[in-house]
Order: structure tokens, then sequence, then C-alpha cells
């Protein structure tokens, strides 16, 4: 196999065995008409996008890679200051966050730095900084896996929540393109809602400013925390939060120490900082199992990465450690975020 089928080269973990085979159509027709024969051919099937939040086995994946690099971005419809727009799949995330800030549009501002496609971020309803897609998703077209058929699901039918969707509970297919709706209204951001980010702003909660300076605050805020990929940055050689915030019931969280820091929803349920339980079991930056390429990023608790001779054995060895030392502690069942594929967890 040369390297181009090594699924290492397509992953920002920089880890994962060889692919059968890889395909990476161009177009949207190409696309649609490839997975349709891929599928037909009764193959196992990948569709990976910018490799961010996947964990791919050293043993590769037996079946066919289909990589969304489709390209293209444009209005499809204004109703006063509603601009909506249409993303290919393969459209950079980055990218198209920063054209729209370009273009003084507000509702991705805060969503900047985030690696990886369009495509696959209704998958997990991406988010950071107090915004999450959901704020902006009108609808995506899906070729489905089971009917072969292109839709258009609108966001409210996709399931979406915290790091979560239909789609990446099981729903099979792929993601052609995604609708947004930004607003147009003197390049000025959607109010801002994550204190840190009010803080770096110099501003109050609810407070809107122009969206070139959420981008540049949320960018600059990003890279000290190793979360923006970065050719010089051997921290962010991972695949961004490794584990999502547990979510516990409030009678429950009760019996956690008063000081873990918490956020409490309507529904009976609290969010627990998942990164200060693992610190609290013991587990501290830079952290690494004796003899591992894998370790803990120096700038961030949540961030597993490749230290550079990391296998994927290594990675999930060290996420079930962390996973373990966290249950023993504190009863709490840490989830991984990215997808696991050919590796057990
Ligand atoms: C440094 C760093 C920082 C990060 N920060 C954040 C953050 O702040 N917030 C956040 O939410 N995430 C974050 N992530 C995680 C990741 O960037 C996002 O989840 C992103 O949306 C993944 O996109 P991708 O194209 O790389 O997906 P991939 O890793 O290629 O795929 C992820 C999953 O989506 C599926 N998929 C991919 N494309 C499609 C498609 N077109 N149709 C159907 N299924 C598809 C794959 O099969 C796989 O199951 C971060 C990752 C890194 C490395």
């Amino acid at each position: 196999m040369t390297h181009a089928d090594t699924l290492s080269g397509y992953t920002t973990l920089r880890v994962g065995g060889t692919a059968r085979e890889l395909l990476a159509p161009g177009t949207r027709a190409e696309l649609i008409d490839v997975a349709r024969e891929v599928w037909a051919s009764g193959e196992e099937w990948l569709a990976l996008g910018g490799g961010s939040n996947v964990l791919i086995g050293d043993d590769g994946f037996d079946g066919t890679v289909i990589r969304t690099t489709t390209r293209g971005i444009d209005e499809v419809g204004r109703d006063g200051d509603t601009v909506t727009l249409r993303v290919q799949a393969g459209e950079p995330w980055d990218e198209m966050v920063a054209h729209t800030v370009r273009a003084g549009l507000a509702g991705m501002e805060a969503l900047s730095g985030i690696p990886g496609s369009c495509g696959a971020s209704p998958i997990q309803n991406i988010g950071a900084y107090g915004a999450e897609l959901s704020d902006s998703l009108v609808s995506i077209e899906f070729l489905d896996y089971l009917s072969g058929e292109l839709e258009t699901i609108p966001a409210d039918r996709l399931g979406l929540g915290y790091r979560t969707s239909s789609l990446k509970r099981g729903r099979r297919g792929i993601v052609i393109s995604i609708d947004i709706a930004l607003t147009d209204d003197g390049a000025l951001s959607r109010p801002v809602a994550y204190d840190q980010l009010a803080s770096a702003l110099g501003v109050s909660l609810g407070d809107r400013v122009p969206v070139q300076s959420v981008r540049d605050t949320v960018l600059s805020l990003r890279s000290s925390k190793g979360m923006v990929l970065d050719a010089a940055d051997p921290d962010s050689v991972s695949a961004g939060s490794f584990f999502t915030n547990p979510i516990v019931t409030e009678s429950f969280a009760r019996t956690l120490p008063w000081d873990a820091p918490r956020w409490p929803s309507d529904d009976d349920t609290v969010k627990v900082s998942a990164a200060w339980l693992i610190e609290r079991a013991g587990i501290r930056r830079g952290f690494a199992l004796p003899g591992s390429g894998a370790g803990i990023s120096n700038k961030h608790t949540l961030a597993i990465i490749n230290r550079g001779s990391a296998t994927a054995s290594d990675v999930a060895e060290l996420a079930r450690f962390i996973m373990e030392r966290v249950r023993n502690e504190f009863g709490v069942s840490l989830q991984p975020e990215p997808v696991y594929v050919g590796i057990d967890r």
C-alpha cells in the first residue's frame, strides 16, 4: 500500500492503518455517484472529512473510504437580515467561517478554528465558546444509505444535542451539503455567550461586537490551548477534546466534590467538567503511560496527543486508563468524543 492509502496521513491524530481503497470524488455529482456505487458493491465503507474526530485502528479499514473534497459556498436565500448559505461537504470548516466573517455575516464567528469539514459538522453538532452549529443550521442534504435517495432533512429532525445527532447515534449516509442561516447586521456578532470569551474581549455576556474581533479572540484563545491545528505546535496533534463533559442526574451531581465545575440544565441533569474530573483523578497535562507514544497535551487536559510515535492502540490505551481512573474516583463514565473505527474502546 502506498502512503496515500495509509489513513494516518488523513487524520489529525496521525494514527490509523491502511484502507482497502480510498476515493476522493471532487464534485457533488461524483460524490453521490461514487457513494451509490460503493454501497451497491456491498463493501464496508466509511465517510471521511478532515479526520479530526476519528480514531482509526492500526489495522486500518477493510473497506472503501469515501473522502469528501467537494467545495462551494453559495447564497441560496435572503430574507430581511437573514442570509442562507449552502456549503458543500468538503469545504473546510474554518475556511467557511473565515469567508462568512469577511462578508460581515454573524453566526459562525465563535466557531472559528474548529478543524474538519462542513459535511461532518452536523454529526456531533460542533460547538465552542457558547455557540453550536444547531444555532444556525437550517437543513442538510443527505444521501441516505438505506434508501440510496437524496433527502433534505430539516435541522430539527436531526436530534441535535450536546456533541451528538441522530447521525452520530447510527443513522448512516453521507451529508452532501449543509444550509446555514446567518445574520447580516452591520458585521456585529451574535450576543457573546461564553464567560471566557467575554472577558478576553473586555465586554459583558450578551454584548455584540464586530464579528472579526470575536474570530480573532477565539483563534487566540484556542491557540493557547493547542486547539487550532498548527504544524509548529506538537500539542495540536490530537482529535481535539477526547472526552465530552459527562451529563449526570442532579442527585448524582450532589455526590461530587462541591468545587467540581458544573452547568445545570432545565431537565434535572447537570453537565460536569470532564477536564476537572481527570485532573482530580490525578492525571495532569503532559502525562503519558510508560513507553507510550500518546500523552495528554501540555496545554489542555482533555486532549490526547500523538507525541510523535503513537499508535492508535497507544491512544486507546491512554483513553481507557483515564476512563478507569475517573470511574474509580468519582463513579462517572467518561465518553470519548471521537468516532472509533476498527479499534475497541
Ligand atoms: C485541534 C482540534 C480542535 C477541535 N475543536 C473542536 C471544538 O471546539 N468543537 C467541536 O465540536 N469539535 C472540535 N474538534 C473535533 C472535530 O474537529 C469536529 O468534530 C469536526 O466536525 C470533524 O470534522 P472532520 O471533517 O474532521 O470529520 P472526520 O473526523 O473526518 O469524521 C468524523 C465522523 O463524521 C463522519 N463524517 C465525516 N464527514 C461526513 C459526511 N460528509 N457525511 C456523513 N458522515 C461524515 C465520519 O464517518 C466520522 O464518523 C476538534 C478537533 C481538533 C483536532
